[in-house]
């Protein structure tokens, strides 16, 4: 087993003290009052954070979204404990820069992380792995690397940051959700009572496809085209590129190909809580399960594809969360909440203090969401021309304006008949753009095994 280093209870910091008293009202557990054997206050469990981010996992292929596939029998379960976000939205559809999102609590133009500009995280934003850390957090990521190698400076304020490299691959470079919390267990065990933030990520639904046989067999029935059952990315490129049409059944082969690969990461999010159940540390943990984007599969041309547009299907994003006791457990929240949200809800819910310098808001999870305005801003990596502004009702995008709630699919532009709404929302737009000086960039270098592991992701030739 890894040494991993101490937190030491020097680093116990009075913001933690609050939050446990906090945490510890809100299990209904005592900390003052002596029973009258006098005997010693009972201890409340301490605080602890699991944020799990399935790579490329669309929210519409999960049963508790209402897909009729069996994908995510784990996952469904949970959420019998959680507060589920009917429309949770990413700010970018790839990795680096979602994330980025979700950590700094900015928008892509103000965190200045860009793989398509070779450019890190900027180095003075307070990330949330730092801000736990020094609130006395014991804190650690294992990650499938690539847009989150520690090279994009996303590992700023972790103790532990594990990424999986290109050279450890032995299947076509990917990782699975079970090698990661495999990577994980130790650690998690190490830390035992102490409170402590878990940031996991895998890459295993993200392309190449590559499931079990028996799980693909789960997911559909009387394929006999002529794609195998791994679906790798030369494939989907050929396939995008109209080399190799697609055939009847074959986008129906590759989606069950996706599928089956979520049925083996909802496996492994079991084996995660079963291990948080058998520390001890189930009940009190807040507990977040999201992805950073989704995936096209032929709404527009493309399959098996994200990164390039920011249309719906790459933006949506599942959103999870189970608070520390179970409160709440059930209930839907239909608004808009955003990537930028997390980071300060997280803190809020453990009663530390929220940075100035982040953007999000709250998440009221007793109301109805987010409160309003809920304006969403996204952007293709590195493509400042490429942006879009969202609300729950409305998307405005390369000059059209799509009524989300009449037309989910965006494909008609109905700005000539609500010119109003479409100033609004360019208006919107720019003031995002000018709520805070733009990045600039953080240059980085991509050394040979940085390179390879992009590569195997599909993200260079
Ligand atoms: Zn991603």
């Amino acid at each position: 087993m890894p040494d991993f280093p101490a937190t030491g209870s020097s680093r116990l910091h009075r913001a933690t003290l609050v939050a446990l008293l906090r945490l510890a009202a809100l299990l209904g557990v005592s900390l003052l009052v002596p029973s009258a054997a006098c005997t010693r206050p009972r201890r409340p469990p301490a605080p602890a954070v699991v944020f799990v981010s399935i790579d490329t996992l669309r929210p519409d292929h999960l049963g508790c979204y209402g897909y009729p596939r069996p994908t995510s029998p784990e996952i469904d379960l949970f959420r019998e404990e959680a507060v589920l976000f009917e429309q949770a939205v990413a700010h970018a559809p790839s990795t680096l820069s979602s994330h980025a999102s979700m950590f700094t609590s900015l928008l892509p133009p103000h965190h200045g992380a860009s793989v398509l500009k070779h450019s890190a995280v900027v180095p003075t934003v307070p990330l949330l792995a730092e801000v736990l850390g020094d609130a006395g957090f014991a804190t650690a990521s294992f990650n499938g690397g690539g847009q989150l190698h520690p090279a994009w400076r996303l590992d700023r304020g972790f103790d532990v940051y594990e990424s999986f490299a290109a050279s450890d691959g032995s299947h076509l470079g990917e990782d699975t959700f079970r090698e990661r919390l495999s990577a994980a267990r130790g650690w998690i065990q190490s830390v035992r009572d102490k409170p402590f933030f878990l940031f996991l990520h895998t890459y295993e639904v993200h392309h190449p496809y590559t499931p079990e046989p028996e799980r693909l067999a789960l997911m559909e029935t009387g394929y006999d085209g002529r794609l195998p059952g791994r679906i790798s990315i030369r494939i989907l490129e050929k396939i995008n590129a109209g080399i190799k049409p697609l055939r009847p059944g074959d986008l129906d082969h590759i989606v069950a190909a996706y599928d089956a690969e979520i049925s083996s990461a909802d496996a492994a999010f079991a084996e995660l809580l079963a291990l948080l159940r058998e520390l001890g540390r189930y009940d009190s943990s807040l507990i977040v399960l999201t992805s950073d984007h989704g995936e096209a599969f032929g709404e527009r041309g493309r399959v098996g594809w994200h990164g390039d547009s920011l249309y719906d299907e790459q933006l949506r994003i599942p959103l999870v969360v189970r608070l520390p006791g179970g409160r709440l457990a059930g209930k839907t929240v239909e608004s808009q909440v955003r990537g930028v949200d997390l980071a300060p809800t997280i803190l809020s819910v453990l009663g530390l203090p929220v940075p100035e310098g982040f953007s999000g808001i709250t998440i009221d999870f007793a109301g109805e969401g987010a409160r309003e305005p809920r304006w969403s801003l996204a952007e293709v990596d590195g493509s400042p021309n490429e942006l879009a502004v969202r609300t729950p009702r409305w998307k405005w995008y390369r000059g059209q304006l799509y009524d989300l709630a009449a037309d989910p699919g965006e494909r008609t532009d109905v700005a000539p008949r609500h010119p109003e709404v479409e100033r609004d929302l360019a208006g919107r737009l720019a003031d995002l753009m000018r709520s805070r000086e733009p990045a600039g960039e953080t240059p980085i270098e991509v050394d040979e095994d940085l390179h390879e592991r992009l590569k195997a992701l599909g993200y260079v030739q």
